[in-house]
């Protein structure tokens, strides 16, 4: 699932083009991929975005005149792009639009699932569906996340990939940025000394940038991720072959060496600690 560095880079790669002219066509929408009705989409047509904006790992494309706000979760398999004047999009996209001088945004998505979400909505109606998001992760100080961390006891793992407690962050970055902390991912957040909570700041915002860097180079995830899907490969920073632990719909990737003091961690037994 593409998190706070793909997103942050696709918006500014989409800013300028889709703001440059204003919406012709709005539509066609997938009916699993369009999540409101009123108002209808029609009421984008006439109207120009004023630009791209981000929270977390939605994009969010209000009109210059206030009125309205298009918002876009990709989910996992989702991608939006914009395509020039004459270009041939896909037959049928989970959505698109049209500008007045023929460029398109498309959202695609791969698979049969349609997870990815398009809401037309008023600038109140996307605070509130925002409203249950935490701070960004990226520019988090280690006050802030000291707070959050010492808030109620968990497993550093999924906490840092709770939108509600923190928003961007998921199953990569989490990995990559346990790694760069030296902290287990399974390591009770309430446990964590001054110096560690520092640690993890440090490594949230050093990953999250690196990571934009990155991918506002085009660089692909064998490039970015230096732990994340890299089961066996030598950690880059002691050697130790990186390990797994697999749970049912998602894998963690650490190294014993740096993160768990030499302990590779047993899958079951973490899937009862972790659930
Ligand atoms: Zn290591």
């Amino acid at each position: 699932m593409p998190e706070l560095p793909e997103m942050e880079a696709w918006r500014r790669a989409l800013n300028d083009p889709v703001s440059a002219f204003p919406i012709a066509r709005a539509g066609p929408a997938h009916i699993a991929t369009l999540k409101t009705f009123d108002p209808p989409l029609a009421a984008l047509e006439g109207r120009r975005f004023r630009g791209v904006e981000r929270r977390g790992k939605r994009l969010l494309f209000p009109t210059d005149d206030g009125a309205l706000v298009l918002l876009v979760h990709l989910m996992t398999a989702g991608r939006l792009k914009m395509l020039p004047a004459g270009r041939v999009g896909p037959k049928t996209p989970a959505f698109g639009l049209e500008l007045a001088d023929g460029s398109k945004l498309v959202l695609t998505e791969a698979g049969k699932k349609k997870r990815a979400g398009v809401w037309l909505l008023t600038p109140e109606g996307a605070a509130a569906e925002l409203a249950h998001l935490g701070p960004e992760a990226l520019g988090l100080d280690a006050r802030q996340l000291g707070e959050i961390l010492r808030r109620e006891a968990r497993r550093l793992h999924p906490l840092l990939r709770d939108q509600r407690a923190i928003a961007g962050i998921g199953r990569a970055w989490a990995n990559e940025i346990l790694h760069a902390a030296k902290l287990s991912p399974y390591a009770l957040s309430t446990d964590l000394s001054d110096d560690e909570v520092d640690r993890l700041a440090t490594a949230v915002n050093g990953e999250l940038a690196r990571g934009l860097e990155l991918r506002e180079r085009g660089a692909g995830d064998d490039r970015t991720y230096r732990v994340h899907n890299r089961l066996g490969q030598p950690c880059h920073v002691c050697g130790t072959p990186l390990a797994q632990i697999d749970f049912e719909e998602h894998t963690i990737y650490y190294c014993p060496e740096c993160q768990t003091g030499g302990r590779v961690l047993k899958d079951r037994r973490l899937s009862r600690l972790l659930r």
